[in-house]
């Protein structure tokens, strides 16, 4: 169903898939708050989208796109095929997100026509700008464009702007989501993107912005409401410890704005808590006001050397204490677990395994992730450790007894394939600058 704008000089194509929902959102919040003049259409399915771009034509099309590093082969197989169905002169596809932000030389040799860097809201605004008044696309912030000899020339940075500057979604009912509460974050752990793409410092978004948006929902008739944060108890803090009348401003707030049988889910689903934040005090205040019955910590290994290398600023003593006193209130817990992690021998994975095995005696899932060298971070070139056939037989048989689940053998397979990735494009690649 399009949505309708004013003028028609500029089509907007959001591949539109699950995965991807809620960075899609944010950038149509922006298109929408801006008032840019444009109609914008959502490809649900590779002949979706390509069906939009031809009913496009006569226009200037921006086929949005957005994916992780592991979806990158598959995204690039499926750009081929939608622009096999329909293309031309007038289209142009941009990928964002944070393999585009990492790897813009790949996105481009793999077929986009630019690669989107940071954060999108400004980018996404300009550039429709740009395209309606034809102006040039060098000056458009957060983009890396194929220069005359397929280089990545990349304009100047998009800013970081405080998450107020946006909501979370824009006004259309199918696309209200997860309230984006924090972005960015403190900790460093060295697998992961995310201080990367958002920076190493908390943006929180105030409880005045939070509560307008459950206003909104509530139009809606929407009474559920869920958070996308980094790490839900840092709420409100700049630093490593919970401010817990700051996460009650919040959650109280929230409740105010909703109807009696409105639900808060918070610390689960899409978000995390980190174990140390798990206290009795905590999970007092989570008992009071939210719904959701299972919490999810990310404890990601059971040596405490391993903890330690991959900067994760916490020890397995407290992933033990986190449970116990999540479980002793009235908590079902999901721990995230990580192997195959740089330099992990055979008894940092008993160590794990171990680990999680005593965490189920206490009653918790656990969910199993395999190291993937992810573009952007600290470990992007390290070498993922290998992971023996007795452990994953372990890992197997806690599966087989619903004490653990997740894709870490898909995983395994994308370690592979963007081991390949980072050693075709060595960190040395060359990163050329409009103002060159
Ligand atoms: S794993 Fe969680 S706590 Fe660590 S850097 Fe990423 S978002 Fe922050």
């Amino acid at each position: 169903m399009p949505v309708p704008c004013v003028a028609m000089e500029v089509t907007v194509v959001a591949r539109y898939r699950k995965a991807v929902t809620y960075g899609i959102h944010a950038l149509l919040a922006a298109l929408e708050e801006s008032g840019e003049s444009c109609t914008l259409r959502y490809g649900t399915s590779p002949e979706e989208t390509a069906g939009h771009i031809a009913a496009a034509a006569g226009t200037r099309v921006l086929v949005l796109w957005s994916f992780y590093s592991p979806d990158a082969a598959a995204m690039t197989a499926e750009l081929a095929a939608v622009r096999a169905l329909a293309d031309g002169p007038d289209v142009l596809h941009i990928a964002g997100g944070v393999h585009a932000t990492a790897e813009p030389q790949h996105v481009l040799d793999s077929g986009w026509d630019l690669a989107g860097i940071g954060e999108g809201e400004s980018t996404i605004v300009s550039l429709v700008a740009a395209l309606r008044a034809d102006t040039p696309l060098r000056d458009v912030p957060g983009l890396a464009l194929r220069d005359h000899d397929g280089v990545a020339l990349r304009t100047r940075p998009a800013p970081q702007l405080p998450l107020d500057a946006h909501r979370s979604f824009p006004a259309v009912r199918r696309h209200v989501g997860p309230i984006e509460l924090t972005r960015g974050c403190r900790y460093a752990c060295r697998f992961c993107q995310t201080p990367f793409m958002f920076g190493g410092q908390f943006r929180h978004r105030s409880v005045e912005s939070v509560r307008a948006h459950v206003r909104q929902m509530r139009v809606f008739g929407l009474k559920d409401v869920r958070f996308i944060t980094p790490t839900s108890l840092s709420y409100g803090t700049p630093g490593p410890d919970a401010d817990l009348a700051k996460v009650e401003e919040l959650l109280s707030g929230v409740r105010e704005e909703l109807p009696d049988d409105g639900r808060i889910f918070f610390g689960s689903f899409p978000s995390e808590v980190r174990p140390e934040h798990v206290t009795p005090e905590a999970m007092v205040l989570l008992r009071r006001y939210v719904n959701n019955d299972n919490i999810i910590i990310g404890a990601q290994s059971g040596s405490d050397k391993i903890l330690a290398a991959s900067g994760r600023g916490h020890g397995a003593g407290p992933v033990r204490d986190a449970v116990r006193i999540a479980v002793e209130h009235g908590f079902r817990v999901n721990v995230d677990f990580m192997f195959g992690m740089p330099g992990e021998d055979a008894a940092d994975q008993a160590d794990s395994l171990r680990l999680a095995e005593d965490l189920v005696d206490l009653g918790a899932r656990i969910h199993t992730h395999t190291f993937m060298p992810l573009p952007g971070t600290p470990w992007r070139d390290a070498d993922p450790a290998f992971i023996p056939v007795q452990t994953m037989k372990r890992l197997d048989t806690l599966a087989q007894r619903g004490e653990a689940y997740g894709h870490w053998r898909k995983q395994a397979e994308h370690s592979a394939r963007l081991a390949e990735t980072a050693r075709a494009y060595p960190r040395r690649t060359r990163r050329r600058r409009v103002e060159e």
